[in-house]
């Protein structure tokens, strides 16, 4: 088991030492901006994250007998993203299988991914007729700026968000728009799960954002936040799904919880959701 010493300084407000432990000392917590990231990483190497590995015997192992379900999600996404902006074009950063890509294209996007696992990049050429870079999107040689760049449940496996951040803006055009989709900490479900939260992943997710601190990120690395929120895992399911007894128990746990049926909830969903701008006010491009 290789185990990386955790970073010592925040990685949003800079402040030294995060010292405070918690879900099982899994977490520290930064004691200035309560952002929180893992305590200690392992049993996956550094730079070894989120790779072919990750979709062969980590959480996605069973990624590819999914499909319909990847399909249902990207659909939604793209919903909301074109709630905001309705790009020209599009480049998704860990495209994993390409489905989000795919329903984009659909909707008459010009679109493009970057994808560290080559089993996603072969199925994403062969399956969708998608063309995707291998590798890790930092590296990544890119072309033309893009109008929107999204990455949904990547920022928590990179290395270095703000490296990621900063890619990210400079793939962008002035005023292009970033979307981004991670586990949210300070969901009812985090609190209610403790240390064997499904969003926790020690071996897998570095970062752990909230509202607050994704916002506080986004912003020192020159976006501007359009909207922020957060979905339950309710959003994303079929009505297949949602009818079945256990998803019933599921909307009643939902109420209690949250206090409403909606799915969108401003600050306690499993998911955290954010909509942002390039800004370009004292930034370099
Ligand atoms: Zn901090």
């Amino acid at each position: 088991m290789t185990l990386t010493s955790a970073p010592e300084t925040c990685l949003v407000c800079d402040n030294a030492p995060g010292r405070a432990l918690l879900f099982d000392g899994c977490l520290r917590q930064c004691s200035n901006c309560t952002f929180k990231w893992t305590a200690t990483r392992g049993p996956t190497p550094t730079g070894q994250l989120y790779t072919s590995d990750y979709f062969a015997s980590g959480g996605y192992h069973d990624y590819f007998r999914h499909t319909a379900q990847w399909r249902h999600e990207a659909r939604r996404r793209l919903r909301w993203l074109l709630s905001a902006t309705r790009p020209a074009t599009l480049l998704e950063a860990g495209s994993a299988g390409g489905f989000f890509l795919e329903a984009a294209r659909a909707a008459g996007i010009v679109v493009t991914g970057v994808e560290p696992s080559e089993a996603c990049v072969r199925f994403a050429e062969t399956s969708l007729g998608l063309m995707v870079r291998h590798g890790g999107f930092e590296t990544a040689q890119l072309g033309t700026r893009v109008e929107a760049v999204c990455a949904f449940h990547v920022l928590e496996h990179v290395d270095d968000p703000r490296r990621f951040l900063d890619k990210a803006r400079s793939a962008l055009v002035p005023g292009g728009w970033l979307a981004l989709e991670v586990p949210n900490v300070a969901s009812a479900a985090a609190r209610r799960q403790g240390r064997s939260w499904h969003g926790l992943q020690p071996e897998y997710h570095h970062w752990h954002f909230d509202r607050r601190s994704l916002q506080m990120l986004l912003t020192t690395c020159g976006f501007a936040v359009h909207r922020c929120d957060t979905v339950l895992p309710r959003h994303y399911m079929r009505l297949r799904q949602r009818i079945r007894p256990s998803a019933m128990s599921r909307i009643a746990a939902d109420w209690m919880e949250c206090g409403s049926l909606h799915t969108v909830q401003p600050e306690i969903g499993d998911y955290l959701r954010v909509l942002a701008r390039r800004s370009d006010g004292g930034q370099p491009s």
